[in-house]
């Protein structure tokens, strides 16, 4: 088979900055190696496109590091017949790595025209399962909960209590939390009436900005 140098980038991608890291969920694996990350990111950027780092994508926001993005899905222990809720779509790009190991993703994200952007790029890729929302996703998406999984790609002041309701018996939710320069990427299980609350390792993400996230007038960081 040959491969397109895209493709080759994508495996040294997986192989050197993901698996060496110790990511080993092979679902999480394969969907990175598919999932074509230079088309998420802006043109300008897309020589950087596999490179071990975030990326800006506009509005100063950013598409995250692609080590992140493993760790965050592996974090949520899919199996594919899930459906999760992704607050924060950004470029769309989490949203297709999900896509391609379960059966619906909910992906919200407030600022519309990147929603917009996003939802074209993942139509125009054949991605059919996602069903992008513009909206304040620090109140969760309550019209299809509850989810299997929830992930926040945007850093929150504190876990929000309406996330944990949205989520089924058994569901777990994964989410930096911590101040807006530094936080820890954390996951909640649900357990009965009762959560399972563990911190998993540190991270650096965009503000979580709404009602249960830091408030608008805050200044974005990076
Ligand atoms: N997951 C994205 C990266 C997201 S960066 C990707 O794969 O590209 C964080 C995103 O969260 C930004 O687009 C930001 O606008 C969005 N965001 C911040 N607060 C939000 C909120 N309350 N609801 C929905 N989206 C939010």
């Amino acid at each position: 088979m040959i491969l397109s140098n895209w493709e080759k980038k994508r495996n040294q991608m997986v192989d050197l900055q993901i698996q060496a890291r110790g990511v080993d969920d092979p679902l999480v694996l394969a969907a990175m190696r598919k999932v074509p990350r230079h088309l998420f990111v802006p043109p300008d950027y897309e020589d950087s496109a596999y490179a071990d780092r975030p990326l800006p994508i506009g509005y100063g926001q950013t598409i995250s590091q692609p080590y992140m993005v493993a760790v965050m899905t592996q974090a949520l222990k899919l199996q594919g017949d899930e459906r999760v809720l992704e607050v924060g779509t950004g470029s769309g790009y989490q949203a297709a790595v999900l896509a391609e190991i379960v059966d619906h993703v909910v992906s919200i994200e407030r600022i519309p025209e990147l929603a917009e952007r996003a939802l074209k790029t993942l139509r125009s890729l054949g991605y059919m399962n996602v069903e992008v929302v513009i909206g304040d996703g620090s109140k969760g998406y309550p019209a299809r909960a509850p989810y299997d999984g929830i992930i926040v790609t945007a850093g929150a002041p504190e876990i929000p209590q309406v996330l944990v309701d949205q989520l089924a018996d058994g569901g777990r939710l994964v989410i930096p939390v911590g101040d807006s320069f530094q936080q820890t990427l954390t996951r909640v299980t649900k357990k009965g009436e009762k959560v399972d609350i563990e911190r998993l390792e540190g991270c650096i993400f965009v503000p979580l900005v709404g009602q249960y996230g830091w408030k608008e007038n805050r200044p974005e960081s990076i």
